[in-house]
C-alpha cells in the first residue's frame, strides 16, 4: 500500500494519444453512476503489464485543487487503466461522454492519476499466485515449447488451436504456461454455448458495435485430443492442472459427455493436479456426471449472484439462474473446490443488495473461493442494457471484501484456480518459491 501525501493527479490525452498529467485537478473514482474521491490508501502503482487507454469523446473528472468542487478536465479526453490479473480493480475511471462517444470495446476501464513520476490506480492485489505476471512469461520458451508439442502431438487439433490463435494471435497467457510446460493449461472443447452474456468474449452479434477479442472454438474435440496433451501436462508440470472452460470458446457442459470420458481417461494414466471446469454452471446434472468420475474444481461464472441482474445479463437459454447455484452445491457435497468467477462492477456488486445475497449464496452453497475479477466492458452500455437507471449508497468494494472475510474466514479469494497443493495443502503458498 502506498503512502500518498495528497491525492494524484488526472490524466488526460490528446488527439495523438500521449498522455499528460492536470495537476490542477485530484483524480476521483466512479462507481456506479457516481463519481468519488477516492481513498488516498486505495492506490497501488500500476503494476508492469498494465496499460493506459484513450476514452475517445470523453472528459474526465476530478476535483480542483483549488475549490474543492468536482468538474470536468477540458485539456483533452479521459484516460483510463487496464489493470494487469491478481489484482482487482476498486473504482472505474470517471467521465462524461459527449454525444459522439462510442461504445467502448471489451477492457476494464480503472482509474488512473499521476503522483510523482508514477502511473497509480485504485486497486487491490487479490492473488499472491505468479502465474499471470507478465515478466514471467518468455516468448522464446513458449515458441520452442510449441514446435515441441507440435511435433508430438502432430494430428491434435486442440495443441494446434492452442498454438495458432490463443499463444501466437491471442497471447492467451494460460496457453503460453502451457507451451512453458508450467501451472494451468487450458483446453478448450466447446464452440456452442446456451448463454447470450452481453459482455461475451469470444462471440458477439452482429449487430452489435462492440466486437469479441477472440473468435469462438470452430471444432469438438475428441476425448482421444484432450486425453493425449492433458495427461502429459498433468504428469510433469509444476502445481499442475487442467481447465476446461476457456475465453475462446462456449460452453464446456454443453460437450460434457467427451470431458466426462476425457476424465476418466485421464485418471486411468494419472491421479496428479486438478481437473477443473470454467463454466456458466447452466447443466447441475452434467456437473454431477462430471464428480462421479473425478472432476476436482468448478469455477461458475457470474456478473452478480441476484437473478434481476443476471438473467439480462447472461441471457440464458434452457437454464434458469438457480441452477449455477445447484452446480456449486453439487460439487461441495463430492468434496471437490467451488469458487465463483466474479465480475466486479464498482457500484452494483458492493451493494447492500448485492451483498446480502453473497451471504445467503456462500452459506447455501458452501461456496470456498471467490475469485474477484476485474469486469471487461463499457460501464455506460452495462447499466444501460441492464436498464439500471440510479445506483444506490455502495459500500466500497474493499469494505465487501472484508465485510465477507471476516463473517466467513475460511472462504478463500484470488484471481486464479487454486492447484490440489493449495486446495489441499497450505492455501497461503509462497509463491517466490514457485
Ligand atoms: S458463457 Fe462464456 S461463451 Fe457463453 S456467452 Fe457467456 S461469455 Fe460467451
Amino acid at each position: 500500500m502506498m503512502e500518498l501525501k495528497y491525492s494524484p493527479y488526472v490524466l488526460y490525452a490528446d488527439d495523438d494519444g500521449n498522455v499528460f498529467e492536470d495537476n490542477s485537478l485530484y483524480v476521483v473514482g466512479r462507481t456506479g453512476f457516481y463519481a468519488k474521491p477516492i481513498p488516498k490508501e486505495d492506490f497501488i502503482e500500476l503494476p508492469e503489464g498494465g496499460s493506459l487507454y484513450t476514452l475517445p469523446h470523453r472528459r474526465g473528472v476530478g476535483i480542483d485543487v483549488e475549490t474543492g468542487e468536482m468538474r470536468l478536465c477540458d485539456k483533452g479526453w479521459a484516460v483510463a487503466a487496464f489493470v494487469p490479473p491478481a489484482r482487482t480493480s476498486l473504482y472505474f475511471a470517471s467521465f462524461m461522454n459527449e454525444e459522439e462517444a462510442p461504445t467502448l470495446p471489451l477492457f476494464c476501464y480503472t482509474a488512473v492519476g499521476w503522483y510523482e513520476g508514477q502511473f497509480v490506480v485504485p486497486a487491490a492485489r487479490i492473488e499472491q499466485d505468479i502465474r499471470q505476471e507478465c515478466e514471467g512469461f518468455d516468448q522464446e520458451i513458449v515458441e520452442q515449447g510449441i514446435v515441441e508439442m507440435r511435433k508430438r502431438y502432430p494430428h491434435n487439433r486442440v495443441v494446434d488451436h492452442l498454438a495458432e490463435n490463443c499463444a501466437l494471435s491471442y497471447h492467451c497467457p494460460a496457453a503460453r504456461n502451457y507451451f512453458m510446460g508450467r501451472w494451468e493449461a487450458p483446453i478448450p472443447s466447446s464452440p456452442a454455448c446456451n448463454s447470450n452474456c452481453l459482455g461475451c468474449i469470444s462471440e458477439q452479434p452482429e449487430d452489435e458495435t462492440i466486437i469479441s477479442p477472440q473468435d469462438r472454438l470452430g471444432f469438438k474435440p475428441t476425448a482421444g485430443e484432450i486425453v493425449e496433451f492433458a495427461v502429459d501436462h498433468l504428469e510433469t508440470a509444476p502445481f499442475p492442472i487442467v481447465s476446461f472452460g476457456q475465453g475462446c470458446e462456449g460452453e464446456p457442459l454443453l460437450m460434457w459427455e467427451t470431458i466426462r470420458e476425457s476424465i476418466i481417461q485421464i485418471r486411468k494414466f494419472t491421479q496428479k493436479g486438478s481437473i477443473n471446469i470454467n463454466t456458466n454452471g447452466s447443466k447441475p446434472d452434467a456437473v454431477e456426471e462430471l464428480c462421479k468420475v473425478g472432476l476436482n474444481s468448478i469455477r461458475v461464472s457470474t456478473n452478480s449472484v441476484q437473478k434481476w441482474l443476471y438473467d439480462p445479463y447472461y441471457l440464458p437459454n434452457n437454464y434458469e439462474f438457480e441452477d449455477i447455484l445447484e452446480s456449486i452445491r453439487i460439487v461441495n457435497k463430492y468434496g471437490g473446490w467451488t469458487s465463483l468467477n466474479y465480475f466486479v462492477f464498482p457500484g452494483l456488486t458492493d451493494s447492500e443488495g448485492e451483498y446480502q445475497a453473497l451471504r445467503q449464496v456462500i452459506k447455501d452453497t458452501g461456496l470456498k473461493m471467490i475469485q474477484w475479477r476485474n469486469f471487461s466492458i463499457d460501464p455506460d452500455w452495462y447499466l444501460e442494457k441492464l436498464e439500471i437507471e440510479d445506483t444506490s449508497e455502495t459500500m466500497g468494494v474493499k469494505t465487501l471484501m472484508q465485510k465477507l472475510k471476516a463473517e466467513f474466514p475460511d472462504l478463500k479469494y484470488g484471481y486464479y484456480n487454486p492447484p490440489m497443493e493449495r486446495i489441499n495443502g497450505n492455501f497461503e503458498l509462497d509463491f517466490a518459491r514457485v
